[in-house]
């Protein structure tokens, strides 16, 4: 009996690995078609200025309005978009669509010379070789200044040092975009090599101001993590602020900008156009 069983086991688990690589076969077809039907489409997350309380810019998070199975979140299909190359397409039509959106509300309501979209990339877009020409490209085609965009790379990605990295960073700069380090606090990067990043801005992870409001050692913590952001001449945003406390405390501790649901989700672009209308 107890051949049998594991014979059968054998059987069953052969085809569900098949199974599960065709699904992932249909999967990266159906995505590459996504692409080019716009299935996909961007949400957008206001950026608050903590001091005012105005609305700064916005972040373009990417979602996926699957046909049979509804909206995807990022998580659903980015590792795979990066796995098999295709991020530089999904990525490319990403910026361009914030850009267009950009574009569209620089000139409107509720949005002041300082606006800016900050858009993630990968780390396979970062060492591509066309990323500066799609940037470059996307900018001339909209007519938005350079100084609008703010490209997000996660912390792991900065330092990874490789040269083709350190070129990607150096001439996205030279275009006049600005640079953050998103989810920082997450990897393992050494202080003194994030300071010699060409970059901006450091977005503070989560899971760093969680505590905050509610004990007085995570306060001490987070003022330092803020001083050593400032020392190296890097402005702090604050992502995942999810309380009013904790925007108070942000604030208080010098920390310029926050984003979180506290604040207001991702939300369809029509929606933040009423945001900024104030409506
Ligand atoms: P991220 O860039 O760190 O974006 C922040 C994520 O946290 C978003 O999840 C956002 O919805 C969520 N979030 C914002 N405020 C709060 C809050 O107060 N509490 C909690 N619990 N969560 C909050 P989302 O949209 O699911 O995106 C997940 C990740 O997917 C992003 O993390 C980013 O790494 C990646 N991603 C999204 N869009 C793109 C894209 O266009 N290209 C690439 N390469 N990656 C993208
Ligand atoms: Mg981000
Ligand atoms: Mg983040
Ligand atoms: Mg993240």
């Amino acid at each position: 009996a107890a051949k049998a069983e594991h014979r059968s086991s054998v059987k069953v688990f052969e085809p569900a690995l098949l199974y599960a690589r065709r699904l992932q076969g249909l999967m990266i077809s159906e995505l590459r078609e996504a692409i080019r039907t716009d299935q996909l489409v961007l949400h957008f997350q206001p950026v608050v200025e903590l001091k005012s309380g105005r609305v700064e810019g916005a972040e373009a998070l990417v979602r996926w309005n699957h046909p049979d199975r509804g909206l995807l979140m990022p998580d659903a299909f980015i590792p795979l978009a990066e796995e098999t190359g295709i991020i530089i397409d999904l990525g490319y039509w990403v910026l361009r669509q914030a850009m267009r959106q950009l574009r569209l509300w620089q000139d409107g309501p509720g949005v002041d010379e300082n606006f800016s979209m900050r858009v993630n990339i990968s780390t396979t877009e970062l060492q591509s070789l066309e990323l500066i020409e799609h940037v470059r490209e996307v900018l001339a085609e909209t007519g938005v200044e350079a100084s609008r965009l703010v490209i997000e790379l996660t912390e792991s990605m900065a330092v990874n040092g490789s040269d083709i990295d350190r070129y990607s960073l150096t001439g996205l700069r030279r275009l006049g975009i600005r640079l953050e380090i998103d989810d920082f606090g997450t990897g393992y990067s050494s202080i003194s090599y994030l300071r010699s990043l060409p970059v901006n801005v450091v977005k503070i992870d989560r899971s760093l101001i969680q505590g905050l409001g509610t004990d007085d050692k995570e306060r001490e913590f987070v003022a330092a993590v803020l001083q050593l952001i400032h020392a190296c001449g890097m402005q702090a945003v604050a992502e995942g602020i999810e309380t009013a406390e904790q925007a108070a405390e942000l604030g208080r501790l010098g920390c310029a900008s926050g984003q979180g649901y506290h604040f207001g989700r991702p939300m369809p672009p029509e929606q933040f156009a009423e945001l900024l209308r104030g409506t």
